[in-house]
């Protein structure tokens, strides 16, 4: 006898060590955690008072992680500049403006964004993060939130180390673990040396991980090598905070020395394929990366960068891009990229004994993505299985038809079930209109 939700009747991709697929497969959740996975027909059998969720015609895989986003409202009123004149320009005068509630009201729409094309965990960079940590509990959204420190002088509308401090007391390991805390650093160029030895130590004291921005622009790598005589990933390494549990995204360019000293230190990268191609930041190393045993996931970066948190979008980028850059149509076959936007991401946060793949003993978070497209036929299994290429090269967001996060089913039908999404949009768009009046006055003439 047995209660637990049935996904019944889907191709299954366990994106397990062997990359398994289960034609007409199921998967049994119970009490947030996957019981048992396998064919239909079984599992049906066995479990026959489970709730089924009919799910014929879907793909069934991991939750997508999002490595690296900013939630935020300027999505597409910040155009074709030059990444520091848009920083400048657009993006710190918006830190400028930025309130509590609209920091809420960014969150939320991000979020929901994010669950209703099938990510289920995310990491965040933003402000005001115990409002991000009040919309991933309403949202029922696997978060792991990392503010946006910064210590230069005249810059203290960004987050300071101490409220950093004060969100891993009051929110790490909340909501069930969802909510995780990091420490968190912007930029090398709005930081000093002092921040990162400081974030590192206070990684270490309170057990979590650091996050930062490692360089996507050329022109700031060469000006930091030629002030201080390091690259950007020597000077991290210098300052203490390489290792394991620091992800740092875009890392565009990369010398060698670098990318050895990220293997070495066991460091992982957010790559951000669409971002770095928007703000014509370059191509990241990705292939030479993986060949090196880099652990890489994938951010879409913030909706100001790309213009959608849409990680089947991004995911598509990833293998083209290597592609197009070695002249090599071999690169990063499609399972690769499935596996840096699941189980890669999640062991970038520490969280692949827990997420990223379709194990038993697993926390369930999934999503069923609905193949009855015309997009996505045919659906072939066996020795030409299409399914994975299918996802990674024809799929959208909007293909995604259900998603379970920590064993809830949070959209059914394409319907949010945790919030109300047409409220969550219009309070975003109201949100929108006060910040850019607020932030008027703080953009340059
Ligand atoms: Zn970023």
């Amino acid at each position: 006898m047995s209660s637990g939700l049935l996904i019944a009747r889907a191709t299954i991709l366990t994106v397990n060590a062997d990359d398994e697929v289960i034609d007409e497969g199921a998967i049994l959740i119970e009490r947030g955690r996957i019981a048992d996975i396998g064919p239909s027909a079984a599992l049906e059998a066995r479990y026959p008072n489970a709730e089924r969720l009919d799910a014929a015609g879907h793909a069934v895989l991991p939750g997508l992680v999002n490595l690296h986003l900013h939630s935020g409202l300027i999505r597409g009123t910040a155009e074709d500049l030059p990444v520091f004149e848009w920083l400048t320009k657009y993006v710190d005068p918006k830190h400028r403006a930025l309130t509590d509630e609209l920091a809420h009201a960014a969150a939320r729409l991000s979020y929901t964004e994010a669950i209703l094309s099938g990510t289920t965990c995310v990491m965040d960079m933003y402000r005001f993060m115990h409002r991000c940590a009040d919309a991933a509990d309403e949202l029922g959204l696997r978060a792991t939130l990392a503010p946006y420190v910064v210590d230069k002088p005249g810059m203290d509308y960004f987050e300071s180390l101490d409220k950093n401090v004060r969100l891993v007391q009051e929110r790490n390991n909340t909501s069930n673990g969802r909510i995780q805390v990091w420490f968190a650093l912007e930029h090398l160029a709005y930081c000093t040396e002092g921040a990162y030895r400081q974030a590192a130590a206070l990684a270490e004291k309170y057990d979590t991980g650091i996050h930062t921005h490692g360089e996507e622009s050329i022109e700031m790598a060469r000006r930091l090598k030629a002030e201080t005589g390091r690259w950007p990933v020597e000077l991290f390494y210098d300052r203490g905070i390489l290792g394991p549990r620091t992800v740092l995204a875009h890392c565009v360019w990369l010398r060698d020395e670098e990318m050895e000293l990220l293997a070495r230190t066991g460091t992982s990268v957010a790559h951000c394929p669409v971002s770095n191609l928007k703000l014509a930041s370059g191509i990241a190393p990705v292939k030479e990366l993986l060949d090196l045993g880099v652990t890489v996931g994938i951010g879409t970066d913030g909706v100001k960068e790309n213009n959608n948190l849409d990680m089947l979008e991004e995911l598509k980028f990833v293998p083209l891009l290597q592609k197009a850059r070695l002249l090599d149509a071999t690169v990063i076959k499609a399972e690769r990229a499935l596996r840096m936007a699941t189980i890669d991401g999640a062991k970038a946060l520490g969280l692949d004994r827990e997420i990223g793949s379709l194990e038993i003993g697993k926390k369930a978070d999934l999503i069923a993505v609905d193949f009855r497209k015309h997009h996505l036929t045919p659906v072939i299994g066996g020795r030409y299985h299409n399914v994975v290429s299918n996802l990674v090269y024809s799929a959208s967001g909007a293909d995604v038809n259900h998603v379970v996060i920590d064993g809830r089913v949070v959209m059914r039908d394409r319907r949010l079930l945790s919030a109300d999404a047409e409220e969550i949009r219009q309070s975003a768009q109201a949100a929108a209109e006060r910040l850019f009046a607020l932030r008027e006055p703080f953009i340059p003439v």
